[in-house]
């Protein structure tokens, strides 16, 4: 009987903790854009602009042959024109791991699909544009990004970001073609 309690516990605490992962964007604390077929999580740092892509379900999904560039207006007037590499997760940033198979199956730590038969999570990468953005306010930026050579009907987009409200997680596209 005591054997079964522990089951019961130990069951317990682990749906808990797979209800308290999230499974769609944003996953790492980034601006959502959706356009016709895709969903993009932008984030700002003092290090420049990072891209996530997503699903139009929200799910994780690779960057793979994407590229792009980052249009970027500072506060003080000055324009950055930024390209944007697929690179994976730096030391210290946030890190989502997911199964390109299952969009449920997302993680904050490396670990295993057993939908999969164990097969090994992926690291999802993303868009990168380096630039020195130390001592801007990131939230008085505006930013107009393309992404191009993705996979699918949408083959590329263009969109703004809103990061100047920062309460609103879904933005609009403002373009999205074929
Ligand atoms: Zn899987």
């Amino acid at each position: 009987m005591r054997h079964l309690i522990l089951a019961v516990v130990v069951s317990l605490a682990a749906a808990a903790a797979f209800a308290a992962t999230p499974t769609t964007a944003p996953l790492h604390g980034g601006v959502v854009t959706t356009t016709e077929a895709h969903a993009f999580e932008t984030l700002l740092t003092p290090q420049g602009v990072r891209v996530f892509l997503y699903t139009d379900e929200l799910a994780p999904a690779y960057v793979e042959k994407a590229t792009g560039t980052a249009k970027l207006k500072l506060p003080d007037g000055r324009i950055l024109d930024l390209a944007l590499k697929a690179r994976e997760p730096a030391a210290g940033e946030p890190t989502s791991y997911f199964c390109p198979m299952h969009p449920a199956v997302v993680r904050f730590a490396p670990g295993k699909c057993e939908l999969c038969g164990g097969m090994v999570l992926y690291v999802q990468d993303h868009l990168f544009g380096a630039a020195d953005l130390t001592g801007v306010d990131l939230s008085k930026v505006s930013a107009m990004i393309r992404v191009t050579g993705m996979r699918g009907g949408e083959k590329e987009a263009t969109f703004a970001p809103a990061f100047s409200t920062p309460d609103k997680k879904a933005g609009v596209g403002t373009t999205g073609s074929k």
